[in-house]
């Protein structure tokens, strides 16, 4: 049954329209990750969640329950839903432990500590709880605004883009930690985001939104292998095109270089990046240039190759 109920969601600016018929359910304590590019009416959507923008139409439900908009509720938002920003404020002038126990003021003092000295535990925070905002480093004040947000155990959690000022190791620490944690609390969890590696670290399940527009969602080897336009195929990786074949495409993983048979081409550029080089191969019929993996690295510029494509890999869209 659906716990947290998104549904026909649609919001215009003046003729705009940012976000059209969204429609989304999820169960108590699931996860989601939704991607979509700047612009895409992410940051729209989750507002609308939380209860803090009024939408033009469709509804939010929580647990069958009503969420009413700021129009509708003289304190806007709820202690039930938090949504955490990218740009988050912590009180400058007040300590880690201090600005997370705001939330908590009109709870008794006993619960207070308990459940502040816990979030400092969990999040490894507590050998920086007398600090100011401005004596830790970006992904520890990202970790005090996610322990502000969860102080009030709040049953849905959504994410906009939380991790956008972190390195990619601190950011794949965090999303792991907090993932356990939102785990235990049975949290349920929408993280919005641009970048696909985030969203994969996070959830296996993806919900893509392009211009307001939910256009694929399934786990994340459906979408790679099945994509069904494009758009959502080169989310994952360059894709080529095959030719004489209508829409088909093969990863740059999916080649095999031997040597012999297959297309032939000669390497153009080479570039060594983490598992892999990667090839920029010029296709002898035709001309087409194609990205291929050399994960032997064993191939330089001005090398001939024979590439074969793995048959199984190829991906067909409908048009
Ligand atoms: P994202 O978070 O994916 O970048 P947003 O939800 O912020 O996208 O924005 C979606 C679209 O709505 C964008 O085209 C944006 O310019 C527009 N938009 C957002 N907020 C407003 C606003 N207050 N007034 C007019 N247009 C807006
Ligand atoms: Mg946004």
């Amino acid at each position: 049954m659906s716990y947290f109920t998104l549904r026909a969601l649609t919001k215009s600016y003046e003729s705009h329209a940012a976000l059209q018929e969204f429609s989304l359910e999820l169960a108590k304590g699931e996860f989601v990750s939704i991607i979509g590019e700047s612009g895409s009416g992410k940051s729209t959507l989750l507002r609308i969640a939380a209860g803090l923008l009024t939408q033009t139409s469709g509804e939010v439900l929580l647990d069958g329950k009503k969420i009413e908009n700021p129009e509708q509720k003289l304190v806007p938002g709820y202690d039930e839903i938090k949504l955490i920003h990218q740009d988050y404020q912590l009180f400058p002038n007040t300590t880690v432990e201090e600005n997370i126990t705001r939330p908590l003021l009109n709870y008794e003092e006993n619960y207070r500590k308990h459940r502040v000295g816990h979030l400092l535990d969990r999040l490894g925070l507590t050998p920086y709880k007398d600090r100011l905002p401005r004596q830790l480093s970006g992904g520890q004040q990202q970790k005090v605004a996610i322990a502000q947000a969860l102080a009030v155990e709040p049953e849905v959690l959504l994410l906009d883009e939380p991790f956008s000022h972190l390195d990619a190791i601190q950011k794949r620490k965090l999303i792991y930690e907090l993932k356990e944690l939102l785990g235990e609390m049975g949290t349920t969890v929408i993280f919005v985001t641009h970048d696909l590696d985030d969203a994969l670290w996070f959830t296996d399940t993806l919900v893509v939104l392009q211009k307001g527009k939910i256009t694929q969602k399934g786990n994340s080897k459906a979408l790679c292998e099945q994509p069904k336009s494009k758009y959502v195929a080169r989310l994952f990786s360059a894709i080529n095109t095959l030719p004489d074949r209508d829409q088909s495409y093969i990863r740059p993983a999916d080649i095999r270089i031997r040597t012999r048979g297959g297309l032939v081409g000669h390497v153009v550029d080479q570039r060594f990046l983490v598992h892999y080089n990667s090839l920029q191969v010029r296709l002898r019929a035709g001309g087409q240039l194609w990205e291929v993996d050399d994960p032997l690295r064993k191939h330089q510029i001005g090398d001939r190759v024979y590439l074969h494509v793995r048959e199984e890999k190829i991906i067909t869209l409908k048009s």
